[in-house]
């Protein structure tokens, strides 16, 4: 099966040689060898003025790093056709990406992503041209492109067609609101430890419920706030 309309993927970066990295590989890669996405890359440093291709400058009222100057990332966030893709901007002071945001972007028909890089992009450029940010965690990565990579990633695999087994989506960790519960494989004993007994059963109702009771268990110990969000 493959997506109707292929998803597409523009980056916008300074390093375009990061990409697509590992999407490139494994099921990702199969996918877009087949067409089910796509993704290209806009350099912009392609867009400077003068001869020593500057894209940063230093910050208005002092500090520390560089900030990426508005008007050349405008240039080149204009050079993409406007096709009513998401713009989203990686940046540590956005939304904090979730399955839910995952499975939207993925129904639509690509992204836009523009990958910071130094102390960040300049606040201008972001309100003007109305980027999306959004966070992959709460740390802080020395650019946007390993965050552009694991978004698309997390979006990729989800696109129909492109996981072999579509239903091993369904049950995973977030999808329910729950992390998933443990999984075991033979051997049947390893280092003296046994399978659950329950899982060797062949009750499948049994099975249901003890998986769902793991599942809450480890939620309320290593995620209560997964158990209080309203999504
Ligand atoms: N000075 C900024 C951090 C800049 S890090 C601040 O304190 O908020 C440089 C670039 O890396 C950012 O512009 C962003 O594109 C990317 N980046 C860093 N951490 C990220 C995160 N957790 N999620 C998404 N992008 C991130």
């Amino acid at each position: 099966m493959s997506a109707a309309v292929p998803f597409r993927a523009t980056i916008l970066t300074l390093y375009p040689d990061m990409f697509p990295g590992h999407l490139g590989h494994s099921l990702a890669g199969k996918a877009m060898e087949r067409g089910d996405w796509s993704l290209d890359t806009v350099q912009i440093r392609d867009f400077a003025e003068d001869r020593h291709r500057t894209v940063d400058d230093t910050p208005a009222g002092g500090g520390a790093g560089m900030v990426l100057k508005p008007d050349i990332l405008a240039k080149a966030i204009d050079s993409v056709a406007d096709d009513n893709r998401p713009r989203l901007l990686m940046s540590p002071r956005g939304k904090p990406l979730s399955q839910k945001r995952v499975r939207e972007l993925a129904e639509g028909n690509g992204v836009v992503i523009v990958c910071g890089r130094f102390e960040g992009v300049d606040q201008r450029v972001i309100d003007a041209r109305r980027l999306e940010e959004v966070s992959i965690g709460d740390y802080i990565l020395s650019g946007g492109e390993p965050a552009a990579l694991t978004l698309l990633d997390a979006v990729v695999r989800v696109l129909p067609g492109v996981m072999g087994n579509s239903a091993s989506g369904t049950h995973e960790s977030f999808e329910t609101g729950l992390l998933e519960h443990p999984h075991y494989t033979r051997p049947q004993e390893f280092e003296g430890m046994v399978i659950p007994a329950v899982l060797t059963s062949g009750n499948h109702a049994a099975i249901e419920k003890w998986r769902h009771d793991q599942a809450v268990a480890l939620t309320k110990e290593r995620r209560p706030d997964l158990l209080a969000r309203p999504d």
